[in-house]
């Protein structure tokens, strides 16, 4: 195991105790619902938009370790970003974790979103790090209902 490898677990596991943006946005511009059968995973996701800006992000539901960290992370990275930037992020992390789990990491590139490299040995997870992304590009192209993994 590599230093860094132990490193990203222990991000998983501080954002999986204390999540960050766990909250109800009342008014929030986008609201929906993830759900990842496969895992039990399930999370609201809301947002408030400042034009193409994402203002604020909140996030509701409960997981495993990998969801609720990805979720958490997620939320901390795309505060302020543009839904372009989120889209391009999401792209981004979506090619990491389905990549084959020896493939060069681009650290650089992906920043936080590294950590969930060791989901690439546990292709199972990959629907529990994706979730809250799958349901924040949803609610960005205007759903509004409840959006499944599988
Ligand atoms: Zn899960």
């Amino acid at each position: 195991m590599s230093g860094s490898r132990a490193l990203y677990e222990q991000v998983i596991l501080d954002h999986n105790k204390n999540p960050r943006n766990f909250k109800v946005i009342e008014d929030a511009d986008r609201k929906i619902e993830g759900f990842n059968p496969l895992c039990g995973d399930h999370f609201t996701v809301f947002l408030k938009l400042d034009g193409t800006t994402i203002s604020d992000i909140g996030i509701q539901g409960a997981g495993c370790a990998i969801a609720k960290s990805s979720a958490s992370i997620m939320s901390s990275i795309l505060k302020g970003k543009s839904v372009d930037e989120a889209k391009e992020l999401f792209d981004r992390f979506h090619a990491m974790v389905t990549s084959a789990p020896d493939a060069p990491l681009d650290e650089a590139a992906l920043g936080k979103l590294a950590v969930f490299s060791g989901v690439r040995e546990y292709p199972i997870r990959i629907k529990c790090a994706t979730l809250a992304w799958h349901a924040l590009l949803a609610a960005l192209q205007g759903e509004n209902q409840q959006v499944s993994t599988e």
